[in-house]
């Protein structure tokens, strides 16, 4: 049985907090491969690692004096290194720093050190092997992750190494140079990892019990979702919730390897296993609830438009034209509604329409700004009836309009647009009849 265990930056971010990842890796004998982030946040008003490298990077690309910012970042290590009794330094590595700020080897290279040193300190705690994301992890000379020769030669590094740290976030390219995830791309480490040791589970140990039904911060307490599949995962993060970079889901996807969302601080609980499907019955009928607010419904009207062929082709094709993806596009007989991000669309605003005018020659267009769309998501939901009409009479019943309703066939989820105001009340209204009263 092989895991790897991926650690995010707030379970790495004192000592005290290293000490709880050694007890979970030491817990559990085929815990071999460790995938650490750099020091997170140690409470709320505290600075991550990596955004006081990207600063001192700036500083000192900008010709200023950087010294004093890194000075506080090698503080953050060295209370780490004494929290834990450890016989390491790292003022060699920290002169190096400096050096390559000096010759300004890039903000891709700043960034990485957060991850880089936190994985020397962790192999050093465990005993494990450190070896360097640069020497194991590809970028082609795009900057595009390069797959294939990541898999071959990590996997050929793995194979006679027991037990590993590798740093989290970065690789490097064909010209040596590192090169950096977007932001929170330890999670997409962890999950190549695990798919060139072909690892049984990849284990990824945030500070949360695991992807929760809904936001912690419009319904209290929510319970933590058991099993979802990448299917509706996708759903949910699409609507804004997120725990796990979103390109980690498929290196692993592909290989058939669940990841299991885990708590440092509460290594007792379950978390979330995500797999590709499964048999198990989700305890509600809903898996979970998501969504975003500020969207415009642009709604277009034009008498015997269902025998016009090519109508939505032509009104899609206005927002194409200026750049603007669609998100929902829900219609009447004589109507067609585009649902769009606002902040994105209101600057084209006048220039979309006048398109469509040209374009499509409709008999009025109609706009309504400040709208919210939620996705209402579950397997369990294509085996069970009534669940829209549950969802809307607890809309009704806390007096929320509905503005729009869109269902997939596939019956995964079911999208209600609501407005702004009423977002967070219908999140808790939907929560409240599936989860609370489980009827
Ligand atoms: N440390 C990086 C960040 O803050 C990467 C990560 O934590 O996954 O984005």
């Amino acid at each position: 049985m092989k895991k790897i265990v991926k650690f995010g930056g707030s379970s790495l971010a004192g000592s005290d907090q290293f000490k709880k990842v050694a007890n979970i890796i030491q817990a559990d004998d085929s815990r071999r491969y460790v995938v650490p982030s750099a020091p997170g946040k140690r409470f709320s008003t505290d600075t991550k690692v990596t955004d006081m490298l990207y600063q001192c990077y700036d500083t000192a690309q900008n010709g200023k004096r950087f010294q004093d910012l890194l000075k506080k970042i090698k503080d953050r290590y060295l209370e780490i290194i004494q929290g834990l009794s450890l016989n390491l330094s790292l003022d060699q590595e920290f002169e190096t720093i400096e050096k390559l700020f000096l010759e300004k080897a890039g903000s891709d290279y700043a960034a990485s050190r957060g991850e880089y040193l936190n994985g020397i300190l962790l192999a050093n705690y465990l005993g494990y092997e450190f070896i360097d994301a640069a020497e194991v992890i590809f970028f082609n000379e795009k900057g595009i992750f390069d797959a294939k020769k990541t898999n071959q030669i990590l996997a050929q590094r793995l194979e006679t190494v027991e037990r590993a740290v590798i740093p989290g976030f970065y690789g490097s390219l064909p010209d040596g140079s590192i090169k950096t995830f977007s932001r929170g791309g330890s999670d997409i480490t962890g999950s190549i990892v695990a798919k060139a040791v072909k690892a049984d589970l990849y284990e990824n140990w945030t500070d949360v019990s695991g992807f929760l039904i809904a936001d912690p911060r419009i319904i209290e307490n929510p319970e933590a979702i058991t099993t979802i599949t990448y299917k509706e995962l996708r759903e949910l993060s699409y609507m804004g919730a997120t725990v796990l970079h979103e390109d980690a889901i498929f290196p692993v996807r592909k290989a058939g390897i669940p990841i299991n969302i885990r708590n440092t601080n509460r290594p007792q609980d379950e978390g979330t296993m995500i797999v590709e499907s499964t048999c198990r019955k989700p305890k509600y009928t809903i898996t979970g609830i998501a969504g975003k607010k500020g969207f415009v419904a642009i709604n277009v009207e034009k008498d015997m438009m269902n025998s016009e062929i090519g109508f939505g082709r032509k009104i899609l094709s206005a927002f194409e034209k200026y750049g603007i993806s669609f998100e929902h596009v829900p219609s009447g007989i004589d109507t067609l509604t585009v649902f769009v991000h606002q902040p994105e669309f209101e600057g084209k605003e006048q220039q979309v329409l006048s398109e469509i005018h040209r374009l499509a020659e409709p008999d009025s267009i109609e706009m309504e700004s400040d709208l919210a769309l939620i996705a209402v998501v579950g397997r369990g939901m294509r085996a069970s009836k009534g669940t829209a009409g549950r969802i809307f009479s607890a809309l009704a019943h806390a007096n929320i309009n509905v503005k729009m309703i869109d269902q997939g066939s596939s019956e995964l989820n079911i999208i209600i647009g609501v407005r702004n105001q009423d977002f967070e009340a219908a999140i808790k209204a939907i929560y409240d009849i599936f989860v609370l009263i489980q009827l």
